[in-house]
């Protein structure tokens, strides 16, 4: 049975007050922490790293991950680059497609929008009790007990609850332990990163250019940052070229102005966190056992192809939290929660291993479609995959968290 910790308010879910383990502080966990915290229950992350921070680049924000970070009463507001339209082009320049970000956004009811993770990280830990998230804290392993689950930590000490979350990313030590198969390779790479080139970035319009062997993405994150992408052919037997960027620049010179301006800034010290090789996770029935599950990467790792990683995560967080506000038992929660998720996060992981780098002669058909037929398809599928009836039904807060 549940555990409760006595009177609840009106708002609170009909289950709370349970000790809800999360392994991994980054926007799944937080975010799942934040949401958790919010229906009474008794929440503490832990984090292997000595503080929580993003690495990396920015992210894109689509209308579906916005939702769920109203929901989580987390400030948008001013973050990053509102975007009004996307265009890919081949490498020689010639059109393929725009999306109409504003329609789709409009229709979506929420922006989309680029944002440095280290913003995004920011927004969701503001009004978020620190004290929550124990740092320095690497799990090394979890199972279930007979009445809970338990973690164990690096230095020897351990932690019992009531439930684990993993969100511990891409290379899950909870997926590990709970024995579902890891994520394969792609077979593709991005080199990318946020790069300070005001006029370029102070724009509301996202580039998208596809050649043969390779694609690259160049997308406005705000403040005069441009987040920029060059994603490449990458296998396990990969050789650091001695200079990265004279590689990207050997393979993308040309293909627009745009281009050849990030390529001559930057220096191979941009470069030095790259290349992020793309996985993708098999997507099993269940992705947990008894008191324990998945959230975020560590579930469904996927090509940044959509750019739907991070969104996907809140997703989690939103159908997690509706299961455990409504089922008996803390396995029944979870077990409904993955079977939710489980279909329309396949679908959208699906679409992200399609092969995107194309030569011209392949691409020639997709520019025949009108452009608003390519902008309802994206507004449609994004819709179909983010739960449209349960979003609706989970109104947004703006009052502080209230902690149990
Ligand atoms: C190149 C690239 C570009 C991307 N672009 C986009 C994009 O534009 N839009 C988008 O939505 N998504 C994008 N994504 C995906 C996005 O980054 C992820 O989906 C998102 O960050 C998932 O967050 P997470 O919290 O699940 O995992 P992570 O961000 O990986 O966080 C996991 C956390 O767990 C901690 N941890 C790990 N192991 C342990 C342990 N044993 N004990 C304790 N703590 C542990 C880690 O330190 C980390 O803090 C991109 C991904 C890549 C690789």
């Amino acid at each position: 049975m549940w555990k409760s910790n006595g009177p609840r308010n009106s708002s609170a879910p009909t289950s709370s007050g349970l000790r809800v383990l999360i392994v991994g502080a980054g926007v799944g966990g937080i975010s799942a922490a934040r949401g958790l915290l919010r229906d009474g229950h008794d929440v503490t992350v832990f984090e292997r790293a000595a503080a929580v921070r993003a690495k990396g680049g920015a992210v894109t924000i689509w209308p579906n991950g916005a939702k769920v970070l109203g929901q989580l009463g987390v400030d948008m507001d001013g973050a990053g680059q509102v975007l009004s339209e996307v265009r890919v082009s081949t490498a020689t320049g010639r059109r393929v497609a725009e999306i109409d970000l504003a329609a789709l956004s409009a229709t979506l009811g929420k922006p989309t929008r680029m944002v440095p993770r280290r913003i995004l990280l920011e927004r969701l830990m503001d009004g978020f009790p620190r004290e929550r998230v124990r740092c320095d804290a690497r799990v090394v392993g979890v199972r279930n007990t007979s009445d809970g689950v338990r973690v164990d930590f690096a230095d020897g000490a351990s932690a019992e609850g009531d439930l684990l979350i993993g969100a511990d990313g891409r290379h899950s030590t909870v997926r590990a332990a709970a024995r579902i198969p890891e994520a394969t390779h792609t077979g593709w790479c991005s080199w990318q990163g946020l790069i300070e080139l005001p006029d370029l970035a102070d724009s509301d319009i996202a580039v998208i250019i596809i050649g043969e062997g390779g694609n690259l993405g160049l997308w406005p994150a705000g403040a005069g940052r441009l987040q920029w992408w060059f994603d490449l052919p990458w296998s396990p037997d990969f050789v650091r070229p001695d200079s990265p960027v004279d590689t990207l620049r050997a393979h993308f010179t040309g293909w627009s102005p745009g281009v050849d301006r990030v390529l001559a800034k930057l220096t191979d010290d941009d470069l030095r966190m790259s290349p992020f090789p793309h996985f993708r996770h098999p997507i099993p029935r269940a992705w947990g056992h008894g008191r324990l599950t998945l959230l975020g990467d560590a579930a469904h790792t996927m090509p940044p192809t959509l750019a739907q990683g991070t969104n996907q995560a809140l997703l989690d967080t939103m159908v997690l939290r509706r299961s455990l506000a409504s089922a008996h038992s803390v396995p029944d929660a979870l077990r409904r929660y993955e079977k939710i998720r489980r279909r329309k996060v396949a679908a959208v992981s699906w679409v992200t291993a399609r092969q995107v780098s194309h030569g011209e002669a392949t691409l020639k058909p997709a520019a025949l479609l009108p452009s608003g037929l390519t902008t309802r398809a994206l507004t449609d599928f994004i819709r179909a995959t983010s739960h449209p009836k349960l979003s609706a039904e989970t109104s947004e807060e703006r009052t502080p968290i209230d902690t149990p």
